[in-house]
Order: structure tokens, then C-alpha cells, then sequence
């Protein structure tokens, strides 16, 4: 192994722990190769996938299933309602102290921090679709897609230009730099409350499906279902996995007017997210959800 190799190998590890951790090299690397895959940094995120079959161990615990379940959900909340609604898009209004709070849940998904998160989204909709998309499967395949563009040294850091509203907040840039930290304490605290089965079902199971089922989003969503809208990408709308995202499946009305607080534009667009929002304005914690303008739920094109 060669000195430059050595170097770089570890770097990626102390990735691992710090996000901003500087890497030698790592710009003429990424320029030239974006599609490479960094296995050194992606061992944790290949080991939580190893760690499910851990189940065969464990077999089944109602209990703990249960966990899982309520975790899945909790989280999906968090990532949809917040990483996803609320830090990317503002389409809706919450203090200081709440936005922590439900930054810490979205940052127990193992997601990556707020900022990283919000900052590719935010990309993501401005080139939809084109070769600047990093995760769009029509230019780079439903595999890169879906989960290959985390692996690339390109995508690892936060374009910080692209989130200055959030970057402001040093609690929320914390929570981003060490986004290893609230998963490892959830799976931690899982573990003293009810051992390898509250462990294996309650963080790895319920966080690699919650995982798969947001990747869903930037895969099938924009390859599987229908579009009410005209829009310059390939966005769909889809019940199955608006049910399975907590409402992100309306992805084409989404790309359509993405400052709504709502993606199913009508009743019968299942939105549980949303439902779970108006939930928390009505007790007073979040406020001005912004809704659908009158000329978009109009319109069809
Ligand atoms: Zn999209
Ligand atoms: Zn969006």
C-alpha cells in the first residue's frame, strides 16, 4: 500500500466520527473518479446492513418488532416532516428549540446531518433530472440513485453556500459535523433497554428499512407512477409509496410547488406527514404551514 493510500484510508475513517474532517488529495480524486465508490467510509453503512441478519439470532421478539415499528415511524416524521419539509424547503415555521429537537430525531436515522441533507435536496430540485443530479436514475441508472451517489467522495461533504440559512445555527452545524453521534446513542440506549433483540429489530432492521424507504424517493419516485404535472423532471406520484414514505410518494405535486407543506395535494392523496404537522400546529409547536396555491391545485400542467 502506498503512502497517498495509507493517508487517504485514514482520513476516511476519521469520516466516520467527523464530517469536516479534512482529506489530502481527496479533490483531485473526486474530480476525476465522482462515481467511485469510498469503501472505507461506507464499512458502517455495509455493517448495519450485515447487523439484520442478526434476526436469525435473536428470532422474533414482539416486543422489540413493536419498537421497531414505533421507530420507523417516529423517524420517517422526522425526515420527511423536518429534514425534508421543514430544512429544506422552510414550508413552515418553528422555533429554535423545536427545530433541535426534531433535527436530533432526523439525525437519529443515520441520514446524515440537517445541512448535508437539505443542501443535496436542494440541488437535487434545482437540476432534477439532469446530468447535475446527482441521484436522478434516469442519467446515472436506479442503483446510483438510490443509494450508490453516498458512497462517492463527491457527495460526502455539505455544500455549506447551499444551506447558509441553516449553517447559522451552531447547534444544527454540530449535529451535522458528528452525525455519527445521536445514532450511535439511540442504538446504545436500545441496547441497555432491551438488549441484542431491542438492538437488532429497534435500530438496524427498523433504520436500514426506514433508510431504503426514504432512497425510494430519489429512485422510484422519479421512474414509477403517474404525473398530474408537466414538470422539467421525470417526478411521479405514487400511493404505495406515499403509504410507505409518510406522504413523500406525491413526489410529481412536490416537484410541482415544493414550498407547500403538503405533498397529496387533494383528500385523497394520503399524506400522514402532513396530517402530522397540522397535528402540531394545532398544539402550537410549529406554525404558517404554507399551503398549495389555488393556481397550482387548478392547473394540471
Ligand atoms: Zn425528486
Ligand atoms: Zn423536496
Amino acid at each position: 500500500m502506498s503512502r497517498p493510500d495509507r493517508t487517504s484510508r485514514f482520513a476516511a475513517l476519521l469520516h466516520w466520527f467527523d464530517a469536516e474532517a479534512q482529506e489530502p488529495g481527496a479533490t483531485a480524486a473526486v474530480a476525476t473518479s465522482p462515481k467511485r465508490v469510498e469503501w472505507t467510509r461506507v464499512v458502517p453503512f455495509i455493517l448495519m446492513h450485515v447487523a439484520c441478519l442478526g434476526v436469525f439470532v435473536v428470532g422474533w421478539h414482539g416486543t422489540a418488532v413493536l419498537v421497531a415499528i414505533a421507530l420507523y415511524l417516529i423517524r420517517m416524521f422526522a425526515i420527511t416532516g423536518f429534514y425534508h419539509r421543514y430544512f429544506s424547503h422552510r414550508s413552515f415555521r418553528a422555533s429554535r428549540p423545536v427545530q433541535f429537537l426534531f433535527a436530533l430525531v432526523g439525525a437519529s436515522a443515520a441520514q446524515r446531518g440537517p445541512l448535508w441533507w437539505a443542501a443535496h435536496h436542494r440541488k437535487h430540485h434545482r437540476h432534477a433530472d439532469t446530468p447535475l443530479d446527482v441521484h436522478s436514475p434516469s442519467e446515472h441508472g436506479f442503483w446510483w440513485s438510490h443509494m450508490g451517489w453516498i458512497t462517492s467522495a463527491v457527495n460526502f461533504p455539505t455544500d455549506m453556500r447551499e444551506v447558509r440559512d441553516l449553517a447559522k445555527y451552531p447547534e444544527l452545524r454540530w449535529l451535522n459535523r458528528f452525525d455519527i453521534v445521536v445514532p450511535v446513542l439511540l442504538a446504545l440506549s436500545l441496547f441497555v433497554l432491551g438488549g441484542w433483540p431491542f438492538l437488532i429489530w429497534g435500530f438496524f432492521v427498523s433504520t436500514v428499512v426506514l433508510f431504503h424507504g426514504t432512497c425510494l424517493i430519489n429512485s422510484l419516485a422519479h421512474q414509477m407512477g403517474s404525473r398530474r404535472y408537466d414538470t422539467d423532471d421525470d417526478s411521479r406520484n405514487s400511493f404505495v409509496l406515499a403509504l410507505i414514505t409518510l406522504g413523500e410518494g406525491w413526489h410529481n405535486n412536490h416537484h410541482r410547488f415544493p414550498g407547500s407543506a403538503r405533498q397529496g395535494f387533494f383528500w385523497w392523496e394520503v399524506d400522514i406527514t402532513y396530517y402530522g404537522l397540522k397535528f402540531l400546529q394545532a398544539l402550537g409547536i410549529i406554525r404558517d404551514l404554507r399551503p398549495v396555491p389555488a393556481r397550482v391545485l387548478r392547473s394540471t400542467s
